[in-house]
């Protein structure tokens, strides 16, 4: 590995920039002493990659371990006599993020000056945000920023050719160097010492929290310290202040102590290894054992239900989401009288929130945009939000209005943004849900049943069945309400179907035990979901299904027929992470749960969960995702007249129930239980059209041009006349020409 502090070369620089034909600007660095002048004016969309980025790009390729190019530096000066010296490299990612402005035909201002003290992907995006994407996204067509962007960003890439010299690697030495050369590095890197005196002697409950916090002391020393204590960067330096490349939790294993492991079945092992795999590593049998035999078969197991679960949830996200369009018309504002009330307390769920339009007050006659630096003026107090849920525009057929959605409109203009909003949620879900490092963290929590519960099942082995004790089975009976089943298929196409251990695909939360006529409602303390057995599943279907008052459709089975059967599978370990995921999924499918919410109410809790998972979905995305869940209390297939001041005619339905309520009857059949939505008689009163309807989709046009046929599409409801209407809108008119166009002389 090379290192700039090993070898110090004095050469002249003409001696090493031998190339000058190919150094574009940069050649002055030859003719002067260590010491060159650019003015940002002169810097234009047709220079700036021959001159610039390329010029210094060539230098790099002769010289970039010279010492003397590390001491090179620049002096930007503007017009205005406003100045900034560079060195050569930070000058590099200046151009590079400059490259975008010029190209948009604007000018380079010293407010565009691109720094931080450790450049990652955050600070990239950060400067992309507020120098471009801010200022640019009304004014410039998505697409031509878009490319705008790639463009540029893409040269940052330009590093990757000089990966040899500035490689970063493991370099134990490093590691040696802080032990011996500073105690308190020494305190947590050797176990022997550690094991003795300090943090090591911890009860296992605490030593995952405890080796963490001596974890973020070693980062400490590294980042901040480690040249003084070295004289040199460690090597880990770069990548930890860059947060990037390295997992603090596996920098915890590697360097500090492996800790506490789970048993993958909602435990952890009575184990505890106390020493990291830089210092002794897996030195018993019993650490071995814990540390890589078990877990990771259990893992893969739960990651592969929680798959099947997501991919279904995406599913029906993506279905109930299809529909929704915004509107063609950029400035046109919706006459909505009726806003969602939210307060915004941290700044993480306030990021959520930029460009999204609001009103002090309900009658506050302007709109205010969120700007990115609001934080402050916004922080906890209650604003009145423009959003899709209460877009008149949407309930019109017409799409969300831009004003309603917010800005993000003009960068998604040309996307289905029903369908974006329901990828968005449903990719992170799923990863998160998939990964079994989270749901492997060493916090697993149980699955914890109420006292009623606990009178009529026994759970054994993670398979809940009928109690033991319980005396008679006389005229009590399991309910099940068919809406609350979850259906999930694996959709692993290569998984045999004969295989025994093929997954269960139906699932529920919630179910009513009657005991001589008395109901009570039956789940775990956090709802978790209960999977069918396939013995319980073969025994529901030889039961009909009777309509209880409210229209829904239930299944009775009596406790008789059902004693010693396996009747439900209880999931398997449920971490802190995952149960605030599944508080995401319940908010907005879960009966008991979302009905609760009124427009207002729900929009904070989503936020506010989607925080919590540290799932970063932008409001625009998550207000799409709930617009299609409202509907009319009375017409549960129409949207609410939102132009009435103070509209309460509205409720908040399910994901499930939206599909099962859905306006479109093809929508609906995608659903689930076609053999229920064929004879249930609201299916008969649908006449709304869906993109999916092969006859009403859309016909391919051009991006941006306003396309007659598409918005007549995106109208509530067809009629006969408006198809005859557009037949006849089609029909060629005759051409008319006037005698002084004939006369015209011809161009
Ligand atoms: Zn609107």
């Amino acid at each position: 590995m090379l290192r700039t502090n090993m070898k110090r070369y004095n050469a002249p620089m003409s001696t090493v920039l031998v190339n000058p034909e190919y150094y574009g600007v940069f050649k002055e660095l030859l003719n002067e002493s260590g010491m060159m002048r650019i003015n940002p004016a002169n810097i234009n969309k047709l220079n700036i990659m021959p001159d610039y980025i390329e010029g210094l790009l060539n230098v790099f390729r002769d010289s970039i371990e010279q010492e003397f190019i590390h001491n090179v530096r620049v002096l930007v000066q503007w017009d205005n006599g406003k100045c900034c010296k560079f060195n050569l490299f930070d000058l590099y990612f200046n151009l590079v993020m400059w490259k975008m402005l010029v190209d948009l035909d604007a000018t380079i201002q010293p407010y565009n000056i691109f720094i931080d003290k450790n450049i990652t992907g955050d600070t990239i995006k950060n400067w992309i945000d507020t120098n471009v994407i801010d200022v640019f996204l009304d004014k410039v067509d998505p697409l031509t920023l878009n490319r705008t962007i790639y463009h540029s960003y893409k040269h940052l890439q330009g590093v990757d050719e000089f990966a040899l010299y500035l490689a970063n690697t493991f370099n134990y030495f490093d590691f040696v160097g802080l032990d011996k050369l500073d105690m308190e590095a020494h305190k947590i890197l050797d176990n022997e010492y550690s094991a003795e005196h300090t943090y090591k002697n911890v009860a296992i409950e605490d030593a995952q929290d405890v080796g963490m916090e001596e974890t973020k002391k070693l980062i400490n020393i590294i980042t901040e310290r480690s040249k003084d204590i070295l004289g040199y960067d460690h090597c880990c330096a770069a990548a930890l202040r860059s947060q990037a490349g390295i997992s603090e939790r596996q920098f915890k294993e590697f360097a500090v102590n492996i800790g506490p492991k789970p048993d993958g079945l909602g435990g952890i092992y009575p184990h505890l290894i106390n020493t990291s795999f830089l210092d002794k590593g897996l030195d018993s049998l019993e650490s071995m054992f814990v540390e890589s035999a078990s877990a990771g078969r259990y893992a893969q197991i739960i990651a592969k239900t929680n798959v099947a679960n997501s991919g279904a949830f995406a599913r029906i996200l993506g279905l109930n989401n299809i529909d929704t369009d915004l509107h063609a018309d950029p400035n046109y504002v919706c006459n909505t009288k009726n806003f969602v009330k939210m307060t915004i307390n941290t700044p993480k769920i306030f990021k959520k929130f930029i460009g999204r339009w609001f009103k002090w007050s309900e009658d506050d006659p302007e709109d205010h945009c969120i700007g990115r630096k609001d934080f402050t003026l916004i922080a906890g107090k209650t604003i009145y939000l423009r959003d899709p849920m209460t877009c008149q525009s949407k309930t019109m057929g017409d799409g969300i209005c831009f004003r309603c959605y917010g800005k993000l409109a003009y960068i998604n203009r040309y996307v289905n943004i029903g369908k974006l909003a329901a990828e968005i949620l449903s990719a992170i879900l799923t990863q998160r849900f998939l990964s079994a490092k989270h749901i492997l963290s060493a916090k697993p929590i149980k699955v914890v049943f109420g006292d009623d519960f606990a009178k009529y099942f026994q759970n054994e082995e993670y398979l809940l069945s009928i109690s033991d004790e319980l005396e008679s089975t006389k005229k009590i009976y399991i309910k099940i309400n068919l809406d609350d089943i979850d259906q999930s298929q694996d959709t692993n196409e290569e998984a045999d179907d004969d295989d025994d251990s093929s997954f269960m695909s139906e699932s529920l939360t919630e179910f009513i035990v009657e005991d001589n006529g008395i109901e009570y409602n039956m789940h775990s303390n956090n709802y978790d979901s209960l999977t069918f057995t396939s013995e319980f599943v073969e025994i529901i279907h030889k039961h009909k299904t009777t309509t209880n008052d409210e229209g829904a459709e239930i299944v009775v089975v009596p406790f008789s027929e059902l004693v010693g059967i396996p009747l439900f599978a209880v999931p398997l370990a449920n971490s802190e992470l995952s149960k605030s995921l599944t508080e995401v999924k319940h908010i907005i499918n879960f009966r008991n749960k979302t009905s609760g919410f009124d427009k207002d109410t729900i929009l904070q809790a989503f936020m506010e969960a989607l925080d919590n998972g540290g799932l970063g979905v932008h409001s625009s995305h998550a207000s799409v995702i709930l617009s299609n869940m409202i509907r009319r209390k009375e017409e549960v297939l129409e949207t609410p007249d939102w132009s009435i001041p103070n509209q309460d005619d509205y409720q908040i339905i399910t994901v499930s129930s939206a599909l099962k309520y859905n306006p479109s009857t093809t929508v609906t059949l995608m659903y689930q239980g076609l053999r229920r939505t064929l004879i249930n008689p609201i299916t008969y009163r649908k006449r709304k059209p869906s993109k999916i309807d092969s006859y009403f989709m859309d016909a391919p046009q051009n991006i941006g041009k306003d396309s007659a046929f598409t918005k007549q599409t995106n109208k509530s409801e067809l009629t006969m006349e408006d198809m005859f209407r557009r037949v006849e809108e089609k029909k060629p008119q005759p051409k008319v020409i006037q005698f002084n166009e004939m006369f015209r002389p011809k161009e």
